[in-house]
């Protein structure tokens, strides 16, 4: 395919997951039909509900497929009859460890007209790109259970950090940080995870003698938590961890608006496989079939995928139509949005269809 047609896999999932993919995919068309880019789609049934009807979650033939897109979008997986851990590893923790997404890209945006939880924060104070580690940490799975189930049970969960896993997600930050406002924070507990810490901090340093424009500060990540909601301004790029990425991640979608709106991407930096991007909210099985599920976070997912397929100009008209709806919005999910999923998809695309 040459570079104005795409291939890119829906796995639009389980709940509210098909709702808000119908209207990123419908933003994406209007897009490519303004900026003259295809976005050839091919739809793969996986998740919850999947799972339940054959107890597939992902057959090795499905993933070798999905290999050969150029990306991946996902609305969201999860049902409440399968057992927790099941799709997370099978599925989600599957695809980011085999195709190498170790940058979990999550920028966290106060957008203008949202309302946020913290009194008086206003959008130019809130402008920061977390990248979280994807492969690594606590969330590799290594550790055991000793005596199951007695009085003297013993369980372990290691964090794995390896130098290559850490330098490549540093690099990745630093990178970021030059096209943005040059500031770079570490996240992390050093002062009591010695000896990741120590790996971390060490590699920070090292790499920011490579980067010498860009400002480097440390934060613990207690700390982080309290300067996001208090001072989010000090943030711009931050690096972290898989586990404490996880966490902040969650914190900074409240601080912009809640889950409705927070974006995401897994990305593989190299391209050696898709890279997959997704909302960061669940699949919301108490909101399903009611219309009441804001797509602003799918569509800003599709934004990020466009941007990453180089369409960098069909990625900017999302992200202004979705700034520009959000704020006509009584809330930013629910039975009180004042307009249904899909109204929101369909003024969502004819605003990228009439932004000039
Ligand atoms: P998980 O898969 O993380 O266990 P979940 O589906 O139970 O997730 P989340 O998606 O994290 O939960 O969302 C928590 C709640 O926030 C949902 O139950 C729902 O009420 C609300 N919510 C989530 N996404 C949206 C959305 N896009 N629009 C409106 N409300 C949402």
């Amino acid at each position: 395919m040459d570079q104005r047609n795409h291939r890119v896999a829906i796995i639009a999932g389980d709940g509210i997951g098909p709702e808000v993919t119908d209207q990123a995919l419908k933003a994406i068309h209007a897009a490519g039909e303004k900026c003259g880019f295809r976005i050839h789609t091919e739809p793969y049934d996986l998740g919850g509900t999947r799972y339940l009807a054959t107890g597939e979650v992902l057959p090795d033939s499905v993933e070798e497929e999905l290999a050969g897109f150029d990306a991946i979008l996902i609305g969201a997986v999860g049902t409440p009859e399968v057992p927790p851990g099941i799709l997370e590893r099978g599925l989600l923790l599957r695809l980011r460890f085999d195709f190498e997404l170790y940058v979990n890209l999550r920028p966290i945006k106060l957008l203008p007209g949202v309302p946020t939880p913290i009194a008086g924060l206003t959008p130019d104070r809130c402008d920061m790109l977390v990248l979280r580690e994807n492969t690594e940490g606590p969330y590799v799975g290594t550790g055991g259970v000793l005596r199951k189930g007695t009085p003297a049970e013993v369980a372990t969960q290691e964090s794995v950090n390896t130098r290559f896993g850490v330098e490549r997600i540093v690099r990745y930050g630093f990178e970021q940080a030059m096209g943005r406002r040059l500031h770079l924070t570490l996240c992390h507990k050093t002062n009591v995870l010695i000896y990741a810490g120590d790996l971390w901090d060490r590699t920070v340093g090292e790499l920011a003698e490579q980067y010498p424009d860009i400002k480097v500060e440390y934060a613990h990540v207690d700390a982080l938590c309290l300067h996001m909601v208090t001072q989010p301004e000090r943030f711009d790029v931050i690096v972290t961890d898989n586990l404490f990425g996880d966490i902040i991640t969650d914190l900074g979608a409240a601080v912009q608006g809640g889950m409705g709106l927070a974006a995401s991407g897994n990305i593989n930096p190299e391209r050696t496989y898709p890279s997959l991007f997704e909302p960061v909210h669940g699949s919301a099985p108490d909101i399903v079939g009611r219309g009441w599920a804001n797509p602003a976070a799918a569509v800003l997912s599709a934004a990020m995928c466009l941007d990453h397929l180089g369409e960098v100009e069909g990625a900017t008209l999302l992200e202004e139509a979705v700034a520009g709806v959000l704020p006509t919005l009584k809330s930013m999910g629910g039975p009180d949005m004042g307009a249904s999923t899909d109204q929101l998809g369909d003024r969502i695309a004819t605003a990228v269809a009439d932004n000039d």
